[in-house]
């Protein structure tokens, strides 16, 4: 016989159990043509999809933060991808509040906003930082980590530690994009291959009854940068994909959560789906 996990009591209401991916520098219309796995649950009606522009400036750690904390980069005052400092209280944070164990994979730059302190590679690999209940974490600080390692790195987490919330962060299609711009066929393949990555993965984390949202934090130009105010550099995908075996009106509901418009309303998208999981 098999026990339930301590963290998932027999009664009460029922708890959040959400997959977080935000895929670092994925740009909102090469996420549409590239990527056919996620819009097929679009075209099947399984899941929904928007874009909405990223906060300035399009740079990873400001938008980091704002993604996690809901204030916009000038509010949070991490403007630059130099900033080492706490960024306040998260979406993580909140979670904990509610009683839920998060497990993140994520760049280090994750490790510094969510710790204030600078990331040591050989002291802080798995380190987890206080106060925001990640009671499980791998922090990668290559840009070049491969997309397929931070996939099985985050199921690597998920099954040592059944956390309540998973952020997921490849890297792969910002790394690519610095080397060969988002107009390019490697950008694009990134894009294809990420989306491999997801139908393996998405599957298995619906039938372990998590929810899957994918976002990203900017986008990327031709030039083979962003952080600017170009279409290409803000516009940034908004992919719900919850797990399709709840009754109808319950998967009807869950469906319809309103989308992000904004970097600034991930926070309040999290909260909205504890919200209703626990109606
Ligand atoms: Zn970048």
């Amino acid at each position: 016989m098999s026990a339930a996990p301590a963290s998932s009591p027999a009664t009460g209401p029922a708890r959040q159990r959400l997959v977080l991916v935000i895929a670092d520098g994925l740009r909102a219309d090469v996420a549409e043509q590239a990527m056919g796995y996620l819009w097929a649950l679009v075209e099947a009606g399984l899941a929904t999809a928007g874009r909405y522009r990223c906060a300035l400036p399009s740079i990873s750690r400001p938008l980091y933060a704002t993604l996690l904390t809901g204030r916009l980069p000038v509010q949070h005052g991490i403007v630059t991808n130099d900033a080492v400092q706490h960024a306040g209280p998260t979406l993580l944070h909140d979670a904990h509040a509610a009683g839920l164990r998060s497990a993140v994979v994520a760049y280090h730059w994750f490790y510094e906003l969510l710790s204030g302190q600078p990331f040591d590679p050989l002291r802080h690999r798995r380190a987890l930082p206080a106060g925001a209940g990640v009671v499980d974490a791998t922090w990668y600080f290559d840009d070049a980590y491969p997309d397929s390692h931070t996939f099985a790195d985050a199921e690597d987490l998920r099954l040592r530690a059944d956390p309540d919330l998973l952020l997921v962060h490849p890297m792969g299609p910002d790394d690519t994009g610095h080397h060969h711009g988002g107009d390019s066929d490697a950008y694009r393949l990134c894009a294809r291959r990420l989306d491999g990555l997801l139908a393996h993965t998405v599957p298995t984390w619906h039938a372990a009854g998590y929810d899957v949202l994918l976002t990203s934090d900017h986008g990327m130009n031709r030039d083979r940068m962003h952080g600017g105010d170009e279409p290409t550099e803000r516009a940034v995908p908004f992919v719900w994909l919850p797990q399709p075996q709840r009754p109808a009106a319950a998967a009807a509901a869950m469906l319809g959560l309103r989308l992000p418009a904004a970097s600034t309303e991930l926070r309040g998208f999290v909260a909205a789906h504890r919200a209703l999981v626990a109606a």
